[in-house]
């Protein structure tokens, strides 16, 4: 009160960006507290409100606390202030929210379970032990909203009343819960309950128990995550993880695996300094990282790496004090190629003939998510999968992209929604081609757009007329802009970074249609947003079978050599060639001869499936793009050596490679070397192209994207290299290289064309 004199000023704030459901109104309450501010704070769809009144000396140093001590989870993109009239104010006040405009602001992606939260679990009375424990800095977020703004009633939550004691902590400013939407404790929030071979068990402890015995007798069991079901069983178990990689069915990748803390993770893998902190990180995902000391032997299927995790939920930590195992294999609960499952009824019937075993809990998840997998790449994060703790955080453009969807491409699908300049990305949505999966591709879309209250005016799609995400664009009766697959790799690493120039763009990829109707994945461009030149390109081979050619790597190696040798290649004993059959190899011949479904490809994915198989390293693939990471994962380390290669006018011919790795493979050299050399050789070819392109059109900015650039390898010394002669080099970080990039690409091509045309 005594503040109230004629030196006090009112101010108008608005704040943009992450700043609801990560405590960004306690955190602005303690802070006008703290800087003696009288007024009023307000959530709104388009932001935080704050009207603020004190000394000019006490709102400066308000409004940089705002900045500097903002909540760890919170991001401020945007703050404008107003003077306002001085209206004498008492006190500061939480104002209920409102529905003011059709504006949005960010949904937060899910916090793993802070460290205040953990310590709460062993001393605050009504939440020992209580496995929904959260407040203002951690907890389900995403996947458990249905609508805007983000309060109770308009998440999975409103089901469950809070009891008193919430009640009193929910609206207690200086409490951690203040208006921690799913505040809850034993007495009123959600819980856990485990079926076990048909008998339901709802005691925790006793859940906890059984599933400690069943991870001891190594079993499976099916548990409740936070974007989706888990399936768990005990990483150090040889027979379990068998099992349950044969119950999988086709799907013969990596497990992702789970340990108990730091320690136990650093005894398995080894971490470095920017490693650690993503791992642990709030976002908590999948990091790729080295293999120290052997889990079983099916986790990594014969790779050097652990795709490895932290516990991220409140049950997480309980199950690792319950068991002795220091690591879980964590896969996703489907089957293949379906969509991680959400829901409790369908859970126990697509899973049962993985496990009789699962522990489930009564909230329902609203919007499905998969972990997501990052790799460390020159110290900086790299996305591979964007899903749990990354969606949706929008990614910030120059562009008016507003009304515009990316309807993404086919087989590792995301989609793309324009809302004023930011584009928001979905969850990895997977491959299209599975019914559920096209049916969760449609349901998100949904939500996306009632969520950030889109108008859709534009769909942009893939120029592959089969892709069903191109179909499904088309069913829509909106305006359809296609985009060239590769034309949107490099469109949504340059979005990324903000670049709107011309660019020297190589993608570098498994699959996408051309402009001439070829499948296209090693293209060299000059580019911009508007349009692409196609400079150089790796040389057509053709592609046996067409797709197909993709599951039998041996298929490309026999078309490159053939291709460059003719049938001479068949008289010289090739070791991968032992392995099949005669009769398959000549049908692979006729069917070139003649042309039978041997569409041209310039695909590098295609390239290094052909490798793979000519050494004799990968010749069938048993999941998406085993044949290259094979390949990658022989490389011996510092080796200089490379393969010739020619550039002439148009396109790189790929002949003295083959020529090379013949020879080698012929006096003996060892695969490892074969590997090293021919991805320094790729690397040879990134930067003759770049370097050449630069000398003729004098740009030096270079783009790296495309599926391809997954390879930690190529990444890492294609950079390093690039930027050793000067470049200007722009690769993937926030946004997936491979396909479930292609949509903020797509986004972005068709804005472009729509201010163009106005
Ligand atoms: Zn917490
Ligand atoms: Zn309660
Ligand atoms: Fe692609």
């Amino acid at each position: 009160m005594q503040n109230h004199n004629n030196n006090i000023i009112s101010h108008r704030i608005h704040i943009t960006g992450l700043v609801q459901g990560v405590g960004f109104r306690p955190f602005v309450y303690r802070m006008a507290v703290k800087h003696h501010i009288h007024g009023s704070v307000e959530n709104r769809n388009d932001g935080v409100h704050i009207l603020a009144e004190g000394t000019g000396h006490h709102l400066e140093n308000f409004l940089q606390s705002l900045h500097l001590e903002a909540p760890p989870a919170s991001e401020i993109t945007g703050m404008e202030v107003h003077d306002a009239e001085t209206q004498n104010l008492e006190g500061f006040h939480i104002v209920k929210s409102s529905n003011s405009s059709e504006e949005i602001t960010r949904v937060s992606p899910d916090i793993a379970t802070c460290e205040e939260c953990i310590m709460d679990m062993k001393r605050q009375d009504h939440r020992i032990n209580y496995p929904f424990i959260n407040c203002t800095n951690c907890g389900p977020r995403f996947t458990i909203i249905q609508d805007l703004p983000y309060d109770r009633g308009m998440t999975t939550m409103a089901p469950f009343e809070m009891c008193p004691q919430c009640r009193a902590e929910y609206e207690n400013i200086r409490d951690r819960r203040f208006h921690a939407q799913p505040v809850a404790c034993k007495h009123c929030g959600p819980t856990y309950s485990m079926i076990d071979d048909g008998h339901k068990i709802t005691n925790l402890y006793e859940i906890l128990h059984v599933f400690a015995q069943k991870i001891r007798e190594g079993s499976i069991v099916a548990i409740k995550g936070m974007g989706g079901f888990h399936l768990a069983c005990d990483a150090r178990k040889e027979n379990a993880v068998r099992i349950l990689r044969e119950c999988k069915q086709r799907d013969g990748k990596p497990f992702a695996v789970m340990f108990r803390d730091l320690t136990a993770l650093e005894e398995y893998v080894h971490v470095n300094e920017a490693e650690r902190r993503i791992i642990t990180s709030w976002r908590r995902p999948i990091v790729i990282l080295k293999t120290k000391k052997e889990l079983a032997p099916d986790v990594s299927v014969g790779f050097p790496t652990v795709g490895a995790m932290l516990p991220y939920m409140p049950m997480h930590h309980l199950i690792f004090e319950s068991i002795h195992a220091p690591a879980l294999v964590m896969t996703s609960g489907n089957i293949s190629d379906e969509p991680i499952v959400i829901d409790n009824e369908l859970a126990r019937q697509h899973l049962k003939d993985i496990t009789r075993n699962f522990i489930t809990y009564n909230r329902e998840i609203h919007n499905r998510t998969d972990d997501s997998v990052a790799m460390i790449v020159n110290g900086r994060e790299r996305l591979l999968r964007r899903s749990r703790g990354y969606v949706p955080d929008p990614v910030e453009t120059n562009l008016n992209v507003d009304g515009i969807m990316g309807a993404g491409a086919e087989l590792v699908n995301c989609f793309c929604l324009g809302k004023g300049k930011q584009a928001i990305l979905s969850q990895h949505i997977g491959d299209l081609k599975n019914i559920e999966t096209l049916e969760f591709y449609e349901e998100s879309v949904e939500l996306f757009k009632r969520l950030f209250r889109t108008n859709l005016q534009i769909v942009a799609c893939d120029l592959h007329p089969d892709y069903l995400s191109t179909k499904w664009a088309e069913q829509q009766g909106l305006e359809i802009v296609k985009v060239q697959h590769h034309h949107a790799h490099i469109a949504s690493c340059m979005a990324e970074h903000g670049l709107d120039e011309k660019v020297i763009g190589i993608a570098m990829d498994g699959v996408g249609l051309g402009d001439d109707e070829n499948i296209w994945g090693g293209e060299f461009f000059v580019c911009d947003y508007e349009n692409y030149q196609r400079i150089y390109h790796l040389d057509y081979v053709p592609q046996p079978g067409g797709d197909a050619a993709t599951r039998y790597p041996w298929q490309m190696a026999v078309s490159y050599l053939y291709h460059y040798f003719g049938n001479s290649f068949r008289d010289k004993n090739l070791p991968f060639l032992e392995t099949i059959d005669d009769i398959k190899v000549n049908l692979v011949l006729r069917a070139i001869d003649k042309k039978l479904n041997c569409p041209l490809t310039s695909s590098t994915g295609r390239l290094f499936d052909a490798v793979s198989a000519l050494t004799n390293t990968c010749t069938e693939s048993t999941f998406h793009a085993e044949a290259p990471m094979r390949m990658e994962s022989k490389i011996m380390e510092k080796v200089e050596e490379s393969y010739e290669f020619d550039l002439p006018e148009d396109y790189i011919s790929l002949k003295s490679i083959f020529k090379g790795i013949t020879e080698d493979i012929l006096s003996g050299t060892g695969k490892d070397v074969i590997a090293a050399k021919f991805h320094n050789t790729v690397i040879n070819i990134i930067l003759a192209a770049s370097l050449k392109i630069r000398g003729e059109q004098r740009i030096n900015k270079v783009v790296l994207s495309g599926g391809t650039f997954q390879n930690r390898y190529l990444l890492e010394n294609a950079e390093t290299k690039l930027k050793e002669e000067g470049f200007d080099v722009y690769t993937h970080e926030r946004v997936p290289s491979n396909d479930g990039g292609i949509a903020l690409g797509q986004l972005m091509i068709a804005a472009k064309r729509r201010t163009i045309c106005a």
